[in-house]
């Protein structure tokens, strides 16, 4: 028959061996680098140490009575089990505090966190395991733990209670840290460490009302084994590929950072980009991931690997625990200006573009959505910098807002049409054109340069365009513009929405609906955006030209695809931006810019109308050059329905066309 010891022995081995394949499980795998996994692996030694002394002790057991050295084994084995067992139930609070993102470095462990309070609880929690492990160490003269009775035999003590009662009180708060960051946790990890509690709490149990089943130690590694394949184990949370951390770990993990307020730097390497005029010969050459791959080699000696998060299309995150700018807005340049020498990829010397933004957590985001849309939305041009951080980052507050308000607008009728009348070359009314404003109830006024750009990106540019046209048609159904010689209302487009199937077929519904002349409403285009599909978009303009209404080149001189559009695209009118009417008061060569412009689009048998006029010497200028139409503040702004109306009742008193 198998005795008790003969039984514990062979669980002794057993934790042994258990704990030891965890360790070179563990090593093997590269995984020792974080904090987190070296006390993982501090544990697996402790509990190795346990089952050896568990070992030697139901060997020495045996021989305990006849040789004095077994006696004296017996007697070292417990002294070092009680020794370090002792030490396992803080030491692995302090390991769940890791796997929580409670102390996520050791350099800034509870930085922010510690207040008087703290101080003192950290105190008395040390001095209580001072005082445990100093009642250990003197056991063999004052015997307060255990002793050895006069049979060899061994004896609780009433001290022994102490050790118990304090590594309850270890593992109830890391349990109750684990409860208070059970939402920031994953699935896998939930579950592995509730079987890790459940497995340590039954073999304490055992242990506890059966001191001759030595079963606590190879409980404990089993739980810890539960842990190194879920909770150490972190393939769920990497992007093998790059072989750094995935979106859903970036998001459990700044969850954390938010929740228990750990001061981080958080570094988003953004809109990484092939720049195409840096390397025009190499255009679709070299792939997205070998780009990626590059860069984060690169950015993996900026900071440790196990801080870098690839946040979906070439955006990375980094990670860096510290509650100061300095290191962090260091870094950010210093990846900023990686990005202006070229980076050999495929034995091809390509240049990268890339933003930088260096976001303080927890004071700049209060979830990781924020982060999220921080890291996606797109960066008006005036707010682009090298570095962008601190108040750099206002913008995308009011960018939110914004967006918001655009998106709220349609439905609380925040939108009003504008009308800026436009005059002949000798100053009689000749049309106006529809221009968008925004009232909301939070942000007040906002112009279409903020708010159209944000309508296009959440996509809700074709809503507004319509309803422009309809409050066009619905004024122009009056009949009251057309009685005062308003022949033309111009409506802007978004080139974007001009591309989209079965568009000229929809305009022509809507205006037909109103029972509106046609050739009393122009289109206007920008055609720089255009450029992509030409003949799509040439299509699109003869049908709405073949049923009557006319188009209008908007911002002539900006773009560079200007003179192809004026050739290939069926415009009837060229709308010369107004920086160009400024620029030839500047300059001679401005000067030259705009005869030519008029004069070639005459050659074309175009008409030209003048943005942006402000004086009499601006008319005079026009005028000589050949202009036909005038539109600008020297006239009016842009102003609501009825003032318009108020406007042309007046003008055309005066109009002779
Ligand atoms: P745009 O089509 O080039 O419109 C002309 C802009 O120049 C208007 O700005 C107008 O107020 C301004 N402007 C006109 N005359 C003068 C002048 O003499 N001096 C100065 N300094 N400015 C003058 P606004 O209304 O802020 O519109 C800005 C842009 O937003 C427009 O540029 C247009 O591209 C876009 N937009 C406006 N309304 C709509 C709309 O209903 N749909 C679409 N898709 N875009 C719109
Ligand atoms: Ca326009
Ligand atoms: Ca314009």
């Amino acid at each position: 028959m198998i005795s008790y010891t003969d039984f514990s022995l062979g669980l002794a081995v057993a934790a042994f061996l258990v704990c030891i394949s965890d360790v070179i499980f563990t090593v093997i795998d590269k995984r020792t680098e974080k904090p987190q996994n070296k006390v993982y692996i501090f544990m697996l030694l402790l509990l190795s140490v346990n089952a050896g002394c568990g070992i030697t002790s139901y060997i020495a057991e045996k021989s305990k009575m006849i040789s004095d050295t077994a006696f004296d084994t017996l007697q070292i084995s417990r002294y070092i089990y009680f020794l370090t067992h002792a030490l396992l139930a803080p030491i692995f609070f302090f390991y769940i505090s890791f796997v929580v993102g409670r102390s996520i470095n050791w350099r800034t462990s509870r930085a922010k966190l510690r207040k008087a309070k703290h101080y003192i609880i950290d105190v008395g929690v040390t001095l209580a395991l001072v005082v445990m492990e100093f009642m250990i160490i003197v056991n063999p003269v004052f015997h307060w733990m255990w002793y050895f009775d006069e049979q060899r035999n061994f004896q609780r003590a009433s001290g022994e209670m102490f050790i118990y009662i304090q590594s309850a009180l270890w593992l109830g708060a890391s349990f109750v840290l684990v409860m208070h960051s059970w939402n920031i946790l994953s699935k896998n990890r939930k579950d592995s460490l509730a079987v890790c509690y459940v497995l340590v709490i039954t073999g304490i149990m055992i242990q506890l009302f059966y001191s001759h089943i030595y079963i606590e130690v190879l409980m404990e590694a089993l739980g810890f084994t539960g842990v190194l394949f879920f909770v150490e184990n972190e393939d769920d949370r990497k992007n093998v590929e790059l072989d750094v951390y995935n979106p859903a770990s970036f998001s459990l993990d700044i969850s954390a950072i938010l929740k228990n307020q750990i001061p981080t730097r958080l570094l988003l390497v953004r809109d990484i980009k092939f720049d195409r005029t840096a390397n025009p010969t190499l255009m679709g050459k070299i792939s997205g991931d070998a780009i990626q791959k590059s860069v984060v080699e690169y950015l993996a000696t900026k900071v440790k690997r196990y801080h870098i998060y690839a946040l979906g299309h070439r955006i990375f995150a980094l990670t860096i625990y510290d509650n100061s700018d300095e290191f962090a807005v260091k870094t950010a340049q210093e990846i900023s200006d990686r990005f202006y020498k070229p980076w050999e990829i495929n034995g091809n010397s390509i240049f990268l573009k890339a933003s930088v933004m260096m976001i303080a957590l927890p004071e700049r985001a209060k979830t990781v959505a924020d982060i999220i849309y921080m890291a996606e939305c797109p960066i008006p041009e005036k707010f682009r910098k090298k570095v962008m951080y601190g108040d750099d980052l206002n913008w995308i507050i009011r960018y939110s807002a914004v967006e918001s308000a655009v998106t709220r607008g349609l439905k609380e009728g925040s939108f009003e049409v504008y009308y800026q009348p436009t005059y002949y070359i000798d100053k009689a009314l000749y049309g106006a054109e529809a221009l968008l404003r925004m009232h909301d109830s939070e942000l007040g006024n906002i112009y279409p340069d903020e708010f159209i750009p944000i309508a296009e990106k959440i996509g809700i540019i074709d809503e507004i365009d319509d309803f422009v046209l309809r409050e066009v048609c619905r004024l122009l159904s009056t009949g009251v513009p057309q009685k005062y010689g308003i022949g033309h209302i111009n409506v802007n487009l978004s080139v974007m929405e001009c591309m989209k199937d079965g568009f000229a077929e929809h305009i022509t519904k809507v205006v037909d609906a109103f029972e509106v002349e046609k050739h009393n409403i122009s289109f206007e285009i920008t055609e720089s955006v255009a450029s992509n599909d030409y003949r799509h978009l040439e299509e699109v303009i003869e049908k709405l030209k073949t049923v009557g209404f006319m188009f209008y080149i908007d911002d002539f001189g900006t773009g560079y695809s200007n003179i192809h559009a004026l050739f290939s695209l069926g415009a009837d009118v060229i709308k010369i931006d107004k920086s160009v009417l400024w620029g030839a008061e500047q300059s001679e060569l401005g000067m030259s810019l705009l005869k030519s412009t008029i004069e070639m689009v005459k050659d074309m048998h175009k008409k030209t109308l003048a943005e942006g006029v402000e004086t009499e010497t601006q008319i005079q200028t026009l005028k000589n050059l050949g202009c036909d139409y005038l539109q600008g503040y020297y006239f009016s702004k842009p102003v609501p329905e009825s003032e318009f109306l108020k406007i042309i009742n007046t003008s055309s008193e005066v109009s002779t066309h």
